[in-house]
């Protein structure tokens, strides 16, 4: 039996699943987030509430457990970097503070010869003036985006004007790629040339939001090839301990990019708990942890909906699913316009 007390970092739906993997394998787990009514207070075994820079409450947290994971990538460095002071925080902060800069990270894969789209650094509004050739093109803030916040489609420079952007934070241009598709790998690495490797994730966006995933993807070979190798390059080259995802790119003419990275267990993955022997969350849990690396296994084809808003009312009033469909509530209180507030897995 494990004496494993793992600290997770975050408390929404990630958090709990994590914390749902973590009971199975026997670990215990203490969940740090600054939401009083986190979802997954339900299901780890301690929570500690406060916030993110309280450091009186982040020690209370830090002495509860052997070693510390995190739920989502905007959490500060200085503040993943202190705890790894005290117990070690995996993936490590600097993993964190690399992926979580998008300008940083875009550098990073092309570095290691993996096509992402064009990019270029804007840090005041004349920049883009002489940016034509990026246009069309989406401006993002260089940190804290998620589900398509803090991005701006932009066709033409004249745009700029009515868009009223705050341009005392960094920004990236990014060239519009013209998209077939949209896949995602996730990837759990144990320790050097040590993986276990999902098969690529079809994915179908909505406003920016991920609305669909699904298995198999249909791609071709070299797609499927190219993308897990490119994952294992990136995940080796980061010397990272734990699950984590590359979302990637297809345009039309089928070449690859990759779009960004996710230094923890992702949302396309959710399928993987019912797909395969082994979820994305238990092989996270798995790694961190220094547990046994078991071979995976698919058990069946699988496609994933994600529920935003008032979605789940209706799921929530059913009182039967079909056999080959698993229901997920995140137990969120409030009911807000494009949350992820739950998702449907069919196995096909
Ligand atoms: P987030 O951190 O919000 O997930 P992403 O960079 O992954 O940000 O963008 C969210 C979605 O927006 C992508 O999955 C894709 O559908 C669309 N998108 C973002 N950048 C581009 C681009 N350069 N070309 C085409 N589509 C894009
Ligand atoms: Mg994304």
């Amino acid at each position: 039996m494990s004496e494993i007390t793992l600290g997770i970092i975050g408390g929404g739906q990630l958090g709990s699943m994590l914390a749902i993997a973590a009971k199975k394998l026997n670990v215990k787990t203490v969940i740090f987030c600054d939401d009083v009514d986190a979802p997954a207070k339900n299901f780890c075994s301690q929570f500690v509430t406060g916030d993110y820079d309280n450091k009186k409450k982040m020690s209370e947290f830090i002495n509860q457990v052997d070693l510390v994971t995190y739920e989502f990538e905007n959490i500060p460095f200085e503040t993943l970097n202190e705890i790894n002071k005290f117990k070690p925080v995996m993936p490590k902060p600097s993993v964190n503070r690399l992926i979580q800069h998008r300008l940083a990270e875009k550098d990073f894969v092309n570095k290691l010869n993996i096509r992402t789209t064009r990019y270029v650094s804007i840090e005041k509004k004349s920049d883009i003036d002489a940016l034509e050739d990026f246009l069309p093109g989406i401006l993002k803030t260089t940190t804290l985006g998620y589900d398509g916040k803090g991005q701006y489609p932009i066709k033409s420079v004249k745009e700029l004007d009515s868009l009223n952007i705050d341009f005392s934070k960094g920004y990236i241009l990014e060239k519009l790629v013209k998209l077939k598709k949209e896949i995602s790998i996730i990837i759990t690495r144990f320790s050097n040339n040590k993986y276990e490797i999902y098969e690529p994730i079809e994915n179908t966006h909505e406003d920016q939001i991920l609305k669909y995933s699904k298995i198999p993807a249909e791609i071709n070979e070299k797609i499927l090839s190219q993308s897990k190798d490119w994952a294992m390059l990136i995940a080796e080259e980061l010397k990272y301990v734990g699950t984590m995802c590359v979302e990637f790119f297809i345009d039309r003419n089928d070449n690859l990019y990759v779009n960004e990275i996710a230094p923890r267990v992702h949302n396309s993955g959710h399928l993987t708990i019912n797909a395969f022997n082994v979820s994305q969350f238990e092989n996270h849990i798995r790694a961190v942890c220094g547990l046994e690396q078991i071979p995976l296994k698919k058990i069946s084809n699988a496609k994933m909906m994600n529920l935003l808003g008032d979605q789940i009312t209706q799921y929530r009033n059913m009182l039967k699913f079909n056999d080959n469909e698993f229901f997920f509530d995140y137990l969120k209180k409030d009911i807000k316009e494009k949350r992820k507030m739950g998702h449907i897995t069919t196995l096909v």
